[in-house]
């Protein structure tokens, strides 16, 4: 197995434009791949995220006050350093969460300036100020911007918050995931590369529970953009009352994909398989349930056994690798036990099943799964599983077909495949924030976020810039 070789050294925060050095505590990252300590980052505590909070405060005037062209510059400035730094960023993920270096240098790393770079170009149109009647209504920064992220897509996570928080003139304080903040630091010095200006964004890295609610009821804090698990997310909207903040939640998904009659049966498995599996099946908006005419069940079935021999599972640092471990061992543990679940329960395994696999077992690997006969009420039909397992369920007719798609406490993405049309009336009846038919390519300005329990805000495109406003109206 190659060690990833990684040139980071974590000694600090990033406070008010450089390296905030704090007390000896610290956290180790480890490759879930090797079972290894690549790097560690420093242990925040509350006064770290108090010194964070004063630099963006004292930053936030200054920043307010620039013009939504200067910062538009600014955020198109962060896309091209990133875009520089994109091997090392895909390095870093690679070796902390175990993620294929291919999907590593073309997910990981492109996407975050892909976002930065769409963000920038919004500012012209946006709306920071129109006539309503009698009134002025103008656009305004919230103000200090506390954001707290997952470990899934460590970049991308942190940018869609924060390219659109910086366009409308906020400033952050960011607490990246214990299990993967190894970008930060890339991130903090391609921000100040761009020529944003010390303070705007401060990096606190720790616990949840520590550094994470330190910044939730912080009274200097304005605003909390949060994406994470739904159960995290609810113990936030409470701390944050006390406050009354704004909360932003991008929360777990479910998400179904949807096969009509009349569907081309080869892309629909090609899509939904590699919606499920990729990143090891730890993406939020994984369409982890396929829904399939009755009568299909067979043929889908046998299709999805042929396409899962196109996935090679093993070492992240081998450019041929398609699926890598999980994040970390406490991962394997709770994917593995959903597996297990899924065959106490009666579904059938297709491919994959519980344990490790066979050469594989110093590492975290999951076998990727595929459940058929899945019953659209049990654990695995219902829970987030934030892992390679994809479930088959069937229906008799179109009604059960929604019903069992909009059957789940989350709505955040889906899928539906059949004859265009016919497949747009559905993805209309779906309770869900986003829907694919056919297999549409991702949207970079089309806003993401969910229905339900999966949150309450959207993310990318000109409604994230509006989720970091605040909005007054002048009456002249
Ligand atoms: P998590 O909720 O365990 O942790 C997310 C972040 O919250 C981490 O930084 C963690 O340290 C922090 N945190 C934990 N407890 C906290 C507390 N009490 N107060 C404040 N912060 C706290 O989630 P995870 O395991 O890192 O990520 C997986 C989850 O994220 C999945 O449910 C997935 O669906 C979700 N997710 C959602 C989206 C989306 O856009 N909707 C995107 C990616 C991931």
């Amino acid at each position: 197995m190659t060690e990833t070789k990684l040139n980071l050294s974590v000694t600090g925060h990033w406070i008010d434009g450089r390296e905030a050095r704090t007390g000896n505590s610290v956290t180790d990252i480890v490759n879930p791949a090797t079972g290894t300590t690549v790097a560690s980052v420093p242990d925040g505590t509350a006064q770290d995220v108090d010194r964070a909070v004063d630099a963006a405060r004292a930053a936030l005037p200054g920043w307010a006050s620039t013009s939504p062209a200067d910062r538009a510059r600014a955020m198109q400035n962060l896309a091209d350093r990133l875009t520089e730094r994109s091997e090392e960023v895909a390095i870093a993920v690679s070796a902390e969460i175990g993620a294929p270096i291919t999907l590593a240098r073309f997910g990981h790393a492109a996407l975050p300036p892909a976002v930065a770079a769409s963000v920038a170009g919004l500012a012209a149109e946006f709306p920071w100020s129109e006539e309503i009647a009698n009134s002025l209504v103008v656009r305004e920064p919230v103000g200090v911007v506390g954001a707290i992220t997952p470990w899934n897509f460590p970049l991308q996570q942190i940018m869609t918050k924060m390219a659109p928080a910086l366009l409308a003139g906020n400033t952050m304080v960011w607490k990246p995931a214990e299990l993967a903040p190894l970008t930060a630091r890339i991130l903090a010095e391609a921000a100040r590369d761009a020529g944003i200006p010390a303070g705007v964004f401060n990096v606190v890295y720790g616990r949840g529970s520590v550094v994470g609610e330190a910044i939730v009821g912080h009274p200097g804090v304005d605003m909390v953009s949060f994406t994470g698990s739904t159960a995290v997310g609810k113990r936030i909207s409470v701390l944050a009352s006390e406050t009354v903040k704004r909360v932003g939640l991008e929360l777990g998904g479910k998400s179904a994909s949807v096969v009509l009659d009349g569907a081309d049966l080869g892309l629909a498995v090609e899509r939904t398989l590699a919606s499920a599996w990729t990143n090891s099946g730890q993406v939020c908006g994984a369409w982890t349930r396929m829904i399939v005419p009755a009568d299909r069940r067979d043929e889908v079935v046998d299709l999805l056994g042929k396409a899962a021999e196109q996935y090679t599972v093993g070492d992240p640092a081998d450019e041929t690798t398609r699926i890598g471990p999980v994040a970390s061992e406490a991962q394997w543990n709770r994917v593995n036990g959903y597996i297990e679940r899924g065959v106490a329960d009666g579904a059938t395994v297709v491919v994959g099943g519980p344990g490790r696999i066979p050469g594989l077992e110093h590492g975290a690997y999951i076998r990727p799964t595929v459940f058929a006969d899945v019953d659209p009420d049990s654990v695995i039909a219902q829970e987030e599983i934030f892992g390679p397992v994809l479930s088959v369920l069937t229906y008799e007719n179109e009604e059960e077909a929604v019903s069992i798609a909009n059957n789940s406490i989350y709505g955040l993405a889906g899928a539906v495949f059949g004859e265009p049309e016919h497949a747009l009336r559905i993805a209309k009846r779906m309770q869900t924030g986003q829907v694919d038919v056919n297999g549409a390519q991702f949207n970079v300005l089309a806003p993401f976020g969910g229905y339900k329990q999966s949150g309450n805000g959207r993310e990318f495109g000109r409604l994230g810039v509006e989720e970091f406003t605040e909005v007054k109206s002048i009456q002249r």
